[in-house]
């Protein structure tokens, strides 16, 4: 791949790096339980604990997600960014522009997707 063009993808995944490590900041706060009045007013316990949920769970993929972009940076630098972890092939350039952080090609990615969907039933 070009060397304008991975400056590119490792702009992009510095962002993105930036970005979720000010999300996963945030959502750890509130897994450390702070309370904050503005949810408590409302007066709903139940509510307070569906929001409580979904703001750990959001956590939770940031997480996951903000692991990808770090294994992505780390192949940057070990110049194998931009090849499918599973077959090698380059994988296609549309495919990194909307997720640069992706590990697998558009096939692979079908093809694993498959095998947890079968695997999971
Ligand atoms: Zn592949």
């Amino acid at each position: 791949m070009r060397k304008d063009r991975l400056a590119h993808y490792r702009k992009m995944l510095v962002d993105k790096h930036r970005q979720l490590v000010e999300e996963v900041g945030k959502s750890a706060l509130y897994g450390k339980g702070q309370e904050d009045d503005s949810i408590k007013d409302l007066g709903d316990q139940a509510t307070t604990a569906y929001t409580r949920e979904f703001l750990f769970e959001l956590g939770n993929g940031d997480r996951r997600l903000l692991k990808e972009v770090v294994t992505a940076l780390q192949k940057l630098d070990e110049g194998a960014f931009g090849s499918c972890e599973r077959c090698g092939e380059a994988i296609a350039e549309k495919r990194l522009e909307a997720l640069p952080f992706a590990r697998y090609c558009i096939e692979c990615q079908r093809a694993i997707e498959e095998e947890e969907r079968m695997a999971t039933g």
